[in-house]
């Protein structure tokens, strides 16, 4: 049976620490730390919901139990005791199970927690005791708890009341009405690493729409005096950088990355990443700067290597434009209001079956994103009765500039339709290119047994 030992109460608190921290940094009111054999204390680790860029699984047990296991072996492991502030749930459990972390001391339970937490979309608590799940494994891990479970509960306090009243995005006639401070709180972050922005913008309110708040904003910046607007830039982080892979961005930066893999990059591309950081910074002093968002991977190569034969002063024109689309991008994911959506366009096609006069059903295709780092398929459909797939190739706000192919699988449809003419078409992929990701590109096929063609549509 699981005692209770002395040292467990300073420790559990410890934890509580850490997770008022985590919740202090805007991550949810979550924390654990390791303790080794003799009750010091080997690792801390708060609940890493913002910090990892909106990872849903990055629960502080979950994080710590991963890095501990990266740290040491199970045999050690066995003898530490990790101490947390609410229950593990089962993913967390898991983690545990799996490090070897031989003993889990937690303050407040799941079932308390969900009466709390309620049914928000961040945190729908998963109610299932850690103690049931570590029985279905093969070896013990002991668990002490609910301990002090009032003070632990009072970590929450607040936290999902206020969540739900700010979740989702920002209403632009609320910050209207904000004070200074709130609105910095809110919209400090757009600018990276430059509240003053922000702060500096209050005074432009009310605005009319988002255009005009992102122009109170980016006119900040564009005013400034030239000292200011480098180390602006330079505030910045590089593209599959060191911040990057470690997991040190600002929240914003953290998610543009990882929408390309720019934060785990394999060695190929990391490699390519770090000789154009370099070389870039050493030409002109800050880093390369550019809206991840509106480009592939290949986009991206493709533009580093073209902007670094610039002279300085165009290129710290082109910076402050992407700056613009960054900004810009960052406020149409946080504010409710009016304005132009700045990744309205989207990627459609249309097979038809030119011998029979007629939609082109179920036939296969993929998109691929090209480029000299190599291809990422993007995704894979099926074209149907109307010769479409059931939803755009690419939606809006996953559009980006760059180089494509569309590859259809024309073959297995002739072969699947016992054509009476002898094979002749294989795959047939268009390469095509998208320049500006707020229009919409058709790029459809026409096809017969013997040959196809396509066109730019609309
Ligand atoms: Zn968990």
């Amino acid at each position: 049976m699981s005692e209770v030992n002395e040292g467990d109460f300073d420790l559990l608190r410890a934890a509580f620490a850490v997770a008022q921290a985590a919740r202090e940094a805007g991550d949810h009111p979550f924390g654990a730390i390791l303790a080794g054999p003799d009750g010091s204390v080997l690792m801390r680790q708060g609940n890493g919901y913002r910090a990892e860029g909106q990872d849903m699984t990055a629960h502080a047990e979950r994080v710590l139990a991963t890095r501990a296991s990266k740290a040491h072996r199970p045999e050690f492991l066995a003898a530490c005791t990790m101490y947390v502030s609410a229950e593990p749930c089962a993913m967390c459990a898991g983690a545990i199970y799996w490090s070897g972390i031989g003993r889990v001391v937690y303050g407040q339970s799941e079932a308390d927690l969900k009466r709390q937490t309620g049914a928000h979309d961040e945190n729908p608590t998963l109610d299932l005791p850690c103690r049931v799940v570590f029985a279905a494994g093969q070896r013990v891990v002991d668990v002490v708890g609910p301990l002090l479970a009032d003070e632990a509960a009072s970590l929450q306090e607040g936290f999902w009341e206020e969540k739900r009243v700010s979740h989702g995005k920002h209403d632009l006639a609320v910050l209207n009405t904000l004070t200074v401070q709130s609105f910095v709180q809110v919209l400090g972050g757009v600018f990276e690493h430059a509240p003053w922005v922000a702060e500096a913008a209050a005074a432009a309110r009310p605005f009319a729409s988002i255009d005009d708040l992102h122009a109170a904003m980016f006119g900040q910046i564009l005013a400034a005096p030239r000292s200011t607007q480098l180390a602006f830039l330079r505030g910045h982080p590089e593209l599959a950088g060191e911040h990057a892979r470690r997991s040190t961005l600002a929240a914003h930066s953290a998610a543009e990355q990882s929408s390309l893999g720019l934060d785990q990059p394999n060695p190929a591309i990391a490699e390519t990443f770090d000789v154009l950081n370099a070389d870039y910074r050493a030409q002109f002093g800050f880093p390369f700067i550019i809206c991840v968002r509106r480009h592939t991977l290949g986009s991206i190569v493709s533009q580093f290597r073209a902007r670094m034969l610039r002279d300085a002063a165009t290129e710290m024109v082109q910076a402050l434009t992407e700056i613009g689309h960054i900004t810009r991008l960052r406020l149409a994911g946080l504010v409710e209001g009016k304005g132009e959506d700045p990744l309205a366009g989207w990627l459609s096609t249309h097979v038809l079956d030119t011998g029979l006069g007629r939609p082109a059903a179920g036939m296969s295709l993929e998109l691929v994103a090209l480029g000299e780092v190599g291809e990422q398929v993007l995704g894979r459909f099926e074209t149907n009765h109307d010769g479409r797939t059931q939803a755009p190739i690419l939606p809006k706000g996953e559009m980006r500039i760059g180089l494509y192919e569309l590859r259809f699988d024309v073959e297995a449809y002739f072969a699947a339709r016992k054509s009476a003419t002898p094979e002749f078409l294989g795959v047939v992929p268009i390469r095509f290119r998208v320049s500006d990701p707020q229009s919409h590109y058709h790029v459809p096929l026409l096809v017969s047994p013997g040959g196809y063609s396509t066109y730019r549509g609309s």
